[in-house]
């Protein structure tokens, strides 16, 4: 297995670019197709102050990395979830890629400044530990973003992400959903900040190697709350096409965006007002997130103090 580019041993096969390379070429083509994405969809520019959404695991560590050696300026936000070891582990090793480079990591703890964490949300709301979580990030990265004068909120979702989105979405044919699935999210005047998707063209695999081949440590264990995920189940029916006809999760998802996003309206419709708690975008009197932290502080059982 030759490198295309140098014809050198190559160390991993792209099979829906009918390619093989070796690690530099490797290395050099992933951040090319960052920097593609970032230019053919018009995301930010060298002047914008940029914040990415840091999890630890390969998909931010890998973008956050890209993006510096693409020559932006880009801190980062770190939400710890409340999910035991796998929460202390994912921070660690992202305050230690932070460290490492340089780079600025602000911390946002939702027990410690929410007074909540993601499992006791989803046991007392009744919602599913990833559908709690997903609602507390948006929610949290928005706010962060906005009040902390960034102009562009960087997510690091890759392609097998975005089409099993895309894929439940269409199998639901849920509007409100494929309107918002867009690379780029334009900032409103009411409070969402600019939202951007720069790694939608790089596998899942593909980032996985470009993290091991540069020795970035990322978390490598599943997250505990994950089994029974929707999206994962995706993911492997994706994988099983893709396996068929490698492309297939490209042509997938880069046509909605050519051919079908057009038909959804992204919410700029929606008329949102502030939220009577937190002041942040709603589309009813209290936003989801106030909700759901009062909900479940609610249904906090009260300690008994015996003497
Ligand atoms: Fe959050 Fe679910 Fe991902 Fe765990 S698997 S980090 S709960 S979205
Ligand atoms: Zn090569
Ligand atoms: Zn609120």
């Amino acid at each position: 297995m030759k490198c295309r580019v140098c014809r050198g041993k190559a160390v991993i096969q792209v099979r829906r670019h009918h390619a093989n390379f070796c690690k530099e070429h490797f290395v050099e083509h992933v951040r090319r197709q960052v920097e593609r994405t970032i230019n053919d969809f018009d995301m930010f520019g060298p002047g914008d102050r940029l914040v990415l959404g840091v999890s630890g695991g390969k998909d931010s560590l890998a973008l956050w990395d890209i993006l510096t050696h693409l020559g932006y300026q880009v801190d980062g936000v770190y939400l710890h979830l409340g999910i035991g070891e796998y929460s202390s582990d994912s921070l660690r090793l992202s305050q230690e890629f932070a460290r490492s480079r340089g780079l600025s990591l602000k911390v946002v703890d939702l027990p410690d400044q929410y007074d909540f964490s993601v499992p006791e949300a989803a046991s007392a709301s009744h919602r599913s530990p990833c559908s709690a979580c997903g609602l507390s990030k948006r929610y949290i990265l928005n706010r962060m973003a906005e009040t902390s004068g960034y102009d562009v909120l960087v997510m690091g979702h890759n392609l097998d992400d975005e089409a099993a989105t895309l894929f439940s979405n269409v199998l639901q044919w849920n509007a409100d959903y494929l309107g918002r699935q867009r690379p780029v999210l334009p900032a409103t005047d009411q409070g969402l900040a600019r939202k951007v998707k720069p790694l939608i063209r790089v596998a899942e695999r593909e980032t996985a190697a470009y993290a091991v081949l540069l020795g970035i440590d990322y978390e490598v264990e599943e997250c505990p709350m994950a089994s029974g995920n929707t999206l994962n189940r995706y993911k492997e029916w994706l994988n099983r096409l893709e396996e068929q006809s490698p492309g297939i999760k490209a042509s997938f998802l880069f046509g909605f965006f050519e051919r079908g996003a057009e038909h959804f309206d992204p919410g700029e419709g929606v008329e949102l007002r502030q939220c009577s708690f937190c002041g942040q975008p709603t589309t009813g009197e209290v936003c989801a997130f106030c909700k759901l932290q009062k909900l479940t502080i609610s249904r906090r059982p009260e300690l008994t103090v015996r003497s």
